[in-house]
Formats: C-alpha cells, structure tokens, sequence
C-alpha cells in the first residue's frame, strides 16, 4: 500500500522526484534476537525488529508494537507511514518503528518485562533522544515505556527521559497525551465539516473502534453537540438514531462490560455496520476495513482515518468517484505524534506544560497542516490522501537534497 502510494504521489513532486527512490528504502532495518527466562525455567527466543525508514528531518519517531503476527514488511510500512506523518505535521522528526513477534497475553507480568528489557537493550544501539525515540503502539502502553526508559537509562548510564514517549506523566510524560489522537480526529472532523459547510452540531457519526482513538474522538465530537449514532467494536454493533451517549459507554465498558450489553440502542450484525446512515464516519480499530465492496455501501459524507490504514487503494478510487471525502489517517491522526513531540521536547527542555498548554499547541499544529492539505487539494485538484502525501514527501525530499548525499 505504502509503494503503491509513493507511485501515486511521484507526478506531483517536480524535480524532487529524482530522489523519490528514498522513499521506498528503509534507510536501516534491524533484526534481533530476544531470549527470555520464562517464569517456569525454560528459555524462549522471540524475534524484534526496529526500522528507521527515513531520519532526513530528525531522529526517527514511531512505536512499537507487541504482537504474535507482526512481520518486518508490515514494520518497515509502519515506520513508512510515520514519515509521512511527522514531515505533514511539521515536527523534526523522521519515521521509525519497531515490533516484537509474541502474544503478550501469553506472557506474566515479569516476563512481559524481561521481553521489553533485553528487546531494548538489543535495539538500543540505534536508539536515542537524538537518534530513535520509540512510543507505544498496539498491546504496548505507559507501563512498557517506563521500562525502556530505565533500561535505555541504565545502559548509557544516565537518567534518559527524552528517549520514549507515552511514559507515564510521573516519568516524564505529557499531559494531555492520553487523549491527544481523539482529540485530533476531533478537531480536523470539524475542520473538515466547516470547509463543507456543515454543522458539527447535530451531524450523526459512526465510529469503528471504541478504544483510545474511537472512544475519545466520540467523546470530543459528542461534547460538541455531534450525535453518535452508532459504535461498533469487536464485541459487536450498537445503533440509536437519538445517538449514544459515549462517556456512559466509556464507563459501561471499563466495568468490564460488553459492548452490546449497553442499555438503549439496538444490536446490529457486524456487516450491518457499513450501511448505516451518517454524516461522518470515524474508522478506529483496524486496517483495511473500507476496500472497494464496503466502499460502494457507504452511506456517510466524510470520513475521518482514526486507524491506520483502514481505507483500501481501491476502495479510495471509489470513495473519490463517490465524492465521500477522506480525511486520511497522516493528518486525521497525528494528534497523537504531535503530543509525543510535546512529551519529547518537555522531557529534554526539563520543563513541564499545563493541560491546556498542551491542547492549544496540538489545534495550532494539526490545524496548520490541516490547511495546507486542504489547499494543496483544492489547487491541484487531486483528494486529500494525495495531497497529504505531496507536501509531505515534498519536506522530506527537500531535505535529503538540501543535506546531500554522504560522502
Ligand atoms: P485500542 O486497542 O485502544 O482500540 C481498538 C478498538 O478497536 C477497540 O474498541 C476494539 O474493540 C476495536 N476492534 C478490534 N477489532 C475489531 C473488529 N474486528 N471490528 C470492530 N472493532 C474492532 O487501539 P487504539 O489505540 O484506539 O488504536 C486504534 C487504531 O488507531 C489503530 O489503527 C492504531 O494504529 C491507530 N492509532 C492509534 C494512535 C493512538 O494514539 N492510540 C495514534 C495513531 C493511530
């Protein structure tokens, strides 16, 4: 998908093009062995791996991910795609990430933490506040974070802060941070609504995934007067045409409750989902959920990428044919990379920002680059996928030239 895009993108860049190969190679990929003592005495090897796809503006930026199918193209596409976001965004960041192959659900919390260590450990020779800074991703989180920082730290011998993002706020996290990708899905949801000329107020949104990005993003669009008509997560698919109120979801679900044991709204089956009225649709659980099948169902104006990745090629040509606008994932949610950078910039400045602080820097950020896609789609007529990647791969590329080739 990743090359696929690069290809689509390549006509747009004039004579920036010529570096445009750079885009398509990690700049280096590494492979490690992770061997851990398992609670019972028995040794077991996983595999890791950490990419740093391009680091032409700045130390590489992107998770790790903890997962029993993660795959090193999977990886190198991933860090790929934080190019993209960090350079559309404008923070001096290039792309990374990074993953272990292990159900972590499988493993005690000790041995969770001997994985997180020794996998660190072998990384850490590209790791760095000024070379990698790793943050969590699917099946890591704050808990995990605090254990690479210590061990970075313990290796280099000093307290190293500034080498992880989404550590807890007591260890140098950012306030803020939780909240930040929902609260970005938010904010260019709105943007995207003004440009149409709609109200966010009264607009019906269904929302794919109700975790960290969908459920805060319902919250957000919720408070501002929007009506969620329908959540759908993986236990199953609720609907209220009245709309769903999603903090007593939020609270349904943290009681440890399942999704379609929510009082009020209707039970739909999972495919029914995609049929469903809306104005905006918020995908936030997995990728490739809108291929050109669902795409032709649609019933929605917008749709704002939460998840990464959730929207096929095809299915774009068709929502494009469609006149459906996306908001693609680079832009829709880098909220949560914007306030990493914040977190980053905190822990090496040793100076600590308020909520609010914090909130209004993510609007200016998200919304600048929010408006410079907007009008690089309207003036070269292309959607805003596209125009996304042009003036990314154009900030990134006009780097690699202005640095020049070593030696
Ligand atoms: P999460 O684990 O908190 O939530 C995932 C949600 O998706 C859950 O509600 C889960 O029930 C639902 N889900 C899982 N399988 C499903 C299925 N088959 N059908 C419907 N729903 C299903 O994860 P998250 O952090 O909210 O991340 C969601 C997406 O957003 C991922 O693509 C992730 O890469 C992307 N993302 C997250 C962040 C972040 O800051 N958390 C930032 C950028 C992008």
């Amino acid at each position: 998908m990743f090359l696929e895009q690069v290809t689509r993108v390549e006509p747009h860049l004039g004579p920036l093009a010529r570096w445009a190969e750079t885009l398509r190679r990690p700049r280096r990929i590494l492979t490690v062995d992770v061997p851990i003592h398992m609670d019972n005495g028995q040794i077991m090897h996983f595999e890791g791996f950490r990419v740093h796809h391009n680091t032409s503006r700045g130390p590489a930026k992107g998770g790790i991910r903890f997962h029993p199918e993660a795959t090193m193209a999977e990886v190198m596409a991933l860090s790929a795609w934080m190019t993209i976001k960090t350079a559309l965004v404008n923070v001096p960041f290039g792309g990374g990430k990074g993953a272990v192959r292990v159900d972590p659900s499988q493993l005690s919390m000790s041995e969770l933490e001997r994985l997180t260590r020794r996998y660190t450990a072998e990384i850490s020779l590209i790791l760095g506040p000024d070379r990698d800074i790793p943050a969590p991703d699917v099946n890591t989180n704050p808990q995990i974070m605090a254990w690479i920082m210590d061990t970075y730290s313990m290796t280099v011998g000093s307290l190293t802060t500034g080498v992880v993002t989404g550590k807890p706020v007591n260890l140098g996290g950012s306030l803020g941070r939780a909240d930040a990708t929902g609260q970005g899905v938010f904010i260019v949801a709105s943007r995207t609504a003004q440009k149409l000329g709609m109200d966010i107020a009264g607009a019906r949104v269904a929302v794919q995934g109700f975790g960290n990005v969908g459920g805060s993003a319902a919250r957000f669009l919720h408070s501002a007067g929007a009506r969620i008509v329908a959540v759908q997560d993986v236990g199953g698919t609720l609907y209220c045409e009245k709309g769903i109120n999603p903090f007593a979801l939020t609270q349904h679900l943290k009681a440890g409750l399942s999704l379609t044991d929510f009082r009020g709204p209707g039970v739909l089956g999972r495919a029914d989902f995609w049929d469903i009225e809306s104005d905006i649709l918020v995908p936030a659980a997995l990728e490739n959920q809108i291929d050109d099948v669902v795409a032709r169902r649609l019933r929605t104006r917008i749709i704002v990428e939460g998840a990464n990745g959730p929207t096929t090629p095809a299915g774009d040509d068709v929502l494009r044919e469609r006149n459906i606008v996306v908001v693609p994932d680079v832009l829709a949610n880098a909220g949560g990379v914007i306030v990493s950078y914040f977190e980053w910039v905190q822990d090496i400045s040793a100076l600590f920002w308020d909520e609010h602080e914090v909130s209004v820097r993510l609007r200016r950020l998200l919304e600048a680059a929010f408006e410079a896609t907007w009008d690089t789609h309207l003036e070269k007529r292309i959607d805003l996928r596209r125009a996304a990647y042009v003036l990314a791969c154009r900030r990134v590329l006009e780097a690699r030239e202005l640095r020049g080739l070593y030696p």
